[in-house]
């Protein structure tokens, strides 16, 4: 997957970009990320790339001939147009799914008091949100969306089956994780882990992420209960019984 980032501060991606997951990940090919200056597209005789909002108002706006700019050299053909915004689309797993079996994208990061609407407008960005709270600028939401999406791609992460449990991906949240020691300061790992019963380890699974899913997030829960997928006669037992509880 090949993605292009438009920001005011491309150094702020470096130790995450160039670190674990990702670091191997682009190391091996898998994944590309270009890092690219707004300001260097900027005319301004002392390359400012943000000016007063019209009709006034607090901050300043990121000015349109920049991003112009930028996104005629860089060209658009072919690439999903992403602009983060506080005012966008939640990001989810459903999201990232989607995002991850892109070719291309194309993220802009705003800054200030955000991005002059021309520029959304013409390109017809799509904006996307990493949460209902407002950032000082798009690089945090841009890198959690790369990492995020990085992670679905085919070989980034070294067991394929990882994502088949985690929690979002079937709608549910995972079940608790333990490892070694079986005893730490006398606090027992659940035995059932530790019985090497390949069915006795799944129902236990299946029942925590069941438990954590409804008392964490009962919206989760609903929905999952709308649709819980295809279950067998174990799991719709211990379902059952759990929602008499
Ligand atoms: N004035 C804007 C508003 O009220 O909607 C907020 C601008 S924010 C201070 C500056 C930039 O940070 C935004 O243009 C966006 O790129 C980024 N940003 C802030 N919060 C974000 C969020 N929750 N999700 C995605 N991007 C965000």
């Amino acid at each position: 997957m090949r993605i292009q980032v438009l920001t005011l501060f491309p150094e702020m991606f470096a130790p995450v970009l160039d670190g674990s997951i990702l670091g191997r990940a682009r190391e091996r090919g898998l994944l590309d990320v270009e890092t690219v200056d707004i300001r260097a597209f900027s005319t301004d005789k002392h390359r400012k790339t943000d000016d007063y909002p019209f009709g006034g108002g607090a901050g300043m706006v990121l000015t349109p001939q920049p991003v112009f700019d930028a996104l005629a050299r860089l060209g658009t053909e072919g690439k999903r147009l992403v602009c983060m915004s506080p005012q966008g689309r939640l990001l989810d797993q459903d999201l990232v799914r989607e995002l991850a079996c892109e070719e291309a994208l194309l993220i802009l990061c705003g800054h200030y008091e955000g991005i002059d609407r021309r520029v959304l407008d013409y390109f017809c960005f799509e904006e996307i949100s990493v949460g209902d709270y407002v950032l000082t600028g798009g690089e945090l939401p841009a890198m959690i969306l790369i990492d995020a999406t990085a992670r679905l791609l085919p070989d980034v992460l070294g067991n394929p089956r990882a994502h088949d449990e985690e929690s979002h991906s079937l709608g549910l949240l995972e079940y608790p994780q333990y490892t070694r020691p079986a005893c730490f300061r006398g606090m027992e790992a659940p035995e059932a882990l530790l019985s090497g019963n390949h069915k006795r380890i799944r129902l236990w699974k299946f029942e925590e992420s069941i438990r954590l899913t409804r008392e964490r997030r009962p919206d989760l829960f609903a929905r999952f209960l709308e649709n819980p997928g295809e279950l067998d006669k174990d799991e719709k037992r211990i379902l059952a019984r759990l929602l008499t509880e």
